[in-house]
């Protein structure tokens, strides 16, 4: 089945009297949306004893959560010491994953730094086996690791980069952020066919199975030559991209992907809108 879900809580949430994140999976049942990702963006900030009553708390009220790991990750780094803290963010995630019950975690890959894209793209190739092996040893190799397509012109990760990384193992399953890539592309996506274009490329690269249970983020983003500027709600009418086309292709393919709406502010009232966007579609 298709999920919608929120990044993280909004302020209807608090308004409604929820007071913690461990009241979210009951707040989405409520509203009828049963994804939620919870973000360790800038630091693990929960015991796992808590993390360990959110997930129960996801299984009574249906809901999967998903993990977004630490944005400072960059597997790309020149640093061999670098990367192999950039491991333990990922494993540390992957930990809070199975405590919440959920199974796909996303993070960025990296950025070019002061490197070429050729140079610093192949150094982070050259260690996914070495990531792959950490996941593994480590017992999560039952999980989902999602790279992320991202946003600004000196991040990895375009599409083919995020797709080249998920060819090296069967763990491997594409964040595809739509606004991102509407982003850093000089807003391309309009039409269906501009969404079509992506998910055939991601279908005849990875096959069904990666393509059927992607992870999604989408957002309206504002951005500039040089790519994402900042994330807006779905009310934007000026940088894009939207929705609806989108849930046409998704329809069409009959993909059951996890979307996790990451609007400014607005994400669980924006996941709901998404989802009647999608409804609202024939066929
Ligand atoms: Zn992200």
């Amino acid at each position: 089945m298709i999920k919608f879900g929120p990044a993280g809580n909004s302020q209807i949430f608090y308004d409604s009297g929820a007071k913690t994140s461990l009241e979210a999976p009951k707040w989405c049942n409520e509203h009828g949306l049963t994804a939620y990702e919870y973000s360790f963006g800038r630091m693990f900030n929960m015991s796992h004893e808590k993390a360990k009553m959110l997930g129960e708390e996801a299984v009574k009220n249906n809901v999967l959560v998903s993990v977004h790991a630490p944005y400072y990750i960059n597997l790309a780094n020149p640093s061999e010491e670098s990367f192999q803290k950039n491991i333990n963010y990922l494993l540390t995630s992957l930990s809070y994953l199975k405590d919440f019950n959920g199974n796909q975690c996303v993070f960025h890959p990296g950025s070019c730094g002061t490197e070429t894209r050729d140079v610093a793209f192949g150094r982070l190739m050259s260690r996914i086996d070495r990531l792959l092996e950490n996941i593994y040893s480590a017992g999560y190799g039952d999980l989902y690791v999602c790279p992320e397509t991202m946003g600004k012109s000196q991040q990895l990760g375009s599409v083919k980069e995020i797709v080249e990384i998920c060819k090296q193992d069967k763990c491997l399953i594409p964040t595809l952020d739509f606004g991102h890539i509407n982003a850093v592309t000089g807003g391309t996506l309009k039409t269906a066919d501009d969404y079509r274009k992506i998910l055939d490329y991601v279908y005849n690269e990875l096959g069904d199975f990666k393509t059927k249970n992607l992870h999604i983020h989408f957002s309206k983003i504002e951005y500039t030559s040089k790519g994402e500027v900042k994330h807006l709600t779905l009310d934007d009418t000026v940088y894009g991209p939207e929705f609806e086309p989108l849930a046409v292709v998704i329809k069409e393919m009959g993909l059951e992907p996890t979307i996790i709406s990451e609007s400014k502010e607005k994400m669980m009232e924006d996941a709901i809108k998404l989802k009647q966007i999608y409804e609202s579609i024939g066929g």
